[in-house]
């Protein structure tokens, strides 16, 4: 039967996702939802993008922490929710409501300076994460699907349970 609802009344979306898929809260109150991913730096997982090959994060970085240096072939944009931050190859400081934006080809290391207890910054990143040492030689790599089986053994380990990734998924 044809459908004569007027258009504002129409389906806003075809896709199947559950409210809590579409609007979360991002700084989470159940500290389990951080994902280690290195001395002193978590993230946590938001929207995890198979179909594109992306993924948006939060990542948290507390004093001397860092992520090791790495190369991006695809952009990131960035948004610092908390803290400040530096990369060790530029001067610049990212700080509280600062927009970042990695080009492809960017190489960097980062870290949080001295003086910042904890920085919290939102990340869209795209492609993958290509770690390298500092002569620019490859050591490892992560994509979302990578991100995605960390979570899994993250959730697993901490009592949430490995499929409570599945709801960052898409
Ligand atoms: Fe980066």
């Amino acid at each position: 039967m044809a459908d004569t609802r007027p258009p504002e009344y129409m389906p806003a979306s075809t896709h199947d996702l559950s409210p809590a898929q579409i609007v979360l809260t991002a700084v989470p109150d159940d500290e389990r939802v951080w994902v280690p991913q290195a001395p002193n730096v978590w993230f946590r997982p938001l929207m995890l993008n198979t179909l594109a090959g992306a993924w948006c994060n939060l990542l948290r970085v507390r004093k001397a922490g860092i992520l090791s240096r790495h190369r991006h072939p695809a952009p990131v944009h960035g948004y610092v929710i908390k803290g400040a931050w530096r990369y060790l190859e530029h001067d610049w400081v990212a700080r509280a409501g600062d927009y970042v934006f990695e080009p492809p080809g960017e190489t960097h290391t980062l870290y949080v300076p001295e003086d910042v207890e904890e920085m919290i910054t939102f990340f869209q990143i795209s492609g993958c994460m290509y770690y390298v040492d500092e002569h620019g030689e490859h050591t490892g790599f992560e994509d979302v699907f990578t991100k995605i089986d960390m979570c899994r053994k993250h959730y697993a380990a901490c009592g949430l349970g490995a499929e409570y990734v599945d709801q960052f998924v898409r």
